[in-house]
Formats: C-alpha cells, sequence, structure tokens
C-alpha cells in the first residue's frame, strides 16, 4: 500500500505518519529525510542537493522527483511532505501511483490556536499545547523548567503559513479526488482516534 498524507501546517500529520509507520510496518518517507541522507553519503544528487541548501536556497521539484525516483520504497510506505503543488503530485504519478491520500483535516481556527498555544521545554525537549496542556502555566511537568514559546509560533507566522498552503497545496483535493483516491478524516479529535480513523480508511482500499 502506498499512502500519501496531507494536511495543513500543525494538524498533526508528522505525528500521525510516525504512529501509522509503527502500527503498519510500513516505511516513513519524507523528502528531507531522503535529502539529508544524500548529502551524508555524499552522493552526486546529495552534492547537487547540497549547494541549494547552503545557499539557503529551496532545493528545485525536479532534483526532489529524482530523489524520490531512486529512494521510494516498491511498495509498504507512507509519504509524508510531499507533494506540496500539482506539478509535484504530477511528477510524483510519473514514478508510482499512489494508492490512498488521506487528508488530515483541521479548521484554521484550530490551527491558529494550537500554535499560539504550543509551549517547549529547553532542559528537556517536551513539547506542550492545546491538547496537552502543562499542569502549571509555563512549567514543565516532567523536568520542572521553564516553558518557552518558539518565535515562529505567532499568528502572523501561521496565518501566512496558512495561506500558502490554500494557494500551493489545497489544489491537490481536487486532484486526487479525480484520481479516485482521496479520503478525509477529522483532524481535531483525539490523536489515537484519529489513527484508527485512518487504519480503517486503509483497509477499505487494501
Ligand atoms: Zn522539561
Amino acid at each position: 500500500m502506498k499512502i500519501v498524507l496531507l494536511g495543513k501546517p500543525m494538524s498533526g500529520k508528522g505525528t500521525q505518519a510516525k504512529l501509522l509507520t509503527k502500527r503498519l510496518n510500513y516505511q516513513h518517507i519524507s523528502t528531507g529525510d531522503l535529502l539529508r541522507n544524500e548529502v551524508k553519503n555524499e552522493s552526486d544528487l546529495g552534492k547537487e542537493a547540497k549547494e541549494f541548501m547552503e545557499k539557503g536556497l529551496l532545493v528545485p521539484d525536479e532534483l526532489i522527483i529524482r530523489l524520490l525516483a531512486k529512494g521510494l520504497p516498491e511498495d509498504n510506505f507512507i509519504l509524508d511532505g510531499f507533494p506540496r503543488t500539482i506539478v509535484q503530485a504530477e511528477k510524483l504519478n510519473e514514478i508510482q501511483t499512489m494508492n490512498i491520500v488521506v487528508d488530515v483535516f483541521c479548521s484554521d481556527e484550530i490551527i491558529e490556536k494550537r500554535t499560539v498555544k504550543r509551549r517547549m521545554c529547553k532542559s528537556c525537549g517536551a513539547i506542550y499545547g492545546l491538547d496537552v496542556p502543562p499542569k502549571e502555566d509555563d512549567v514543565c511537568d516532567g523536568c520542572a523548567s521553564e516553558l518557552y514559546q518558539r518565535p515562529d509560533d505567532n499568528l502572523e507566522t501561521i496565518r501566512n503559513r496558512l495561506k500558502v498552503y490554500e494557494e500551493q497545496t489545497s489544489p491537490l483535493v481536487d486532484f486526487y479526488k479525480e484520481m479516485g483516491i482521496y479520503t478525509q478524516v477529522n483532524g481535531e479529535k483525539p490523536i489515537q482516534e484519529i489513527v484508527e480513523e485512518i487504519l480503517k480508511e486503509i483497509e477499505k482500499v487494501k
């Protein structure tokens, strides 16, 4: 089964990808990881990518596609963070045909709330938020250190990211509906319930 997870920033799709790969014993494929591996192994692709990364530039689609053509397993994987545009989705179709696209859907309101509520612990790395608040405001449950808010976790930044998502990524909904492989789950429910819902959807197309 070849699965694509789709979702806005802060939709929790990364968490879902991790949990699902464990449950299904599938590979979790993120283009970021594939990229880092190639760079580490100093392959030709890696060297090319590194030039862009060192300049702080986005690695072009064409290179990411070559990376996927090389790094995608034949089957049983979850693709996370790709595709983000119609062009990327069309290119992906040329490499392999996905079986199901699961959209972990959340309203913008929830995404904004999650963003401004997120707090991190500098000492132990624990993450708190809307669904898992610390027992005491701004204090880590685990190690009692003070919690902090990442500078990017503000309304202006998240609204910009949501706008980019709306413009570039949300057209994928119709794209995959036309292919007949799109399905949506409610990303505002508790994490474990979402996992079960996604597993059910996957069973339907197996
Ligand atoms: Zn802590």
